[in-house]
């Protein structure tokens, strides 16, 4: 536990204190709401933006193969079936990261 400086009225306070004693500045909980909650917020917002990066890549690669497995034999082809799972499965994993950041910044 260490003593801070009061910015308000200069008086030595706990750094554990939420407000000043002597004249009720606040110091902890201006500290908590500036610094740590837009942080986590970016964090959590940067930990979507990846889920749905790699699923438009996966989207492609999806895609890609089911063309590619279309123009090469048509819908009997394991390639193309593979190609529209991938696809299907990554828009699923999209629209939840889509989802998921709207939750986030609701
Ligand atoms: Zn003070």
């Amino acid at each position: 536990m260490a003593l801070i400086k009061c910015p308000e009225c200069e008086n030595e306070v706990s750094d554990q204190a939420l407000s000043c004693p002597s004249c009720g500045h606040p110091l902890q909980s201006i500290d908590q709401i500036t610094q740590q909650s837009p942080v986590t917020i970016e964090q959590t917002t940067k930990k979507w933006k990846v889920v749905k990066l790699v699923s438009v890549i996966f989207i492609i690669i999806g895609l890609f193969l089911f063309f590619t497995g279309l123009q090469d034999r048509g819908f009997e082809n394991f390639k193309t079936g593979l190609g529209f799972t991938i696809a299907f499965l990554s828009l699923i994993g999209f629209l939840v990261g889509k989802f998921g950041a709207w939750w986030t910044n609701r």
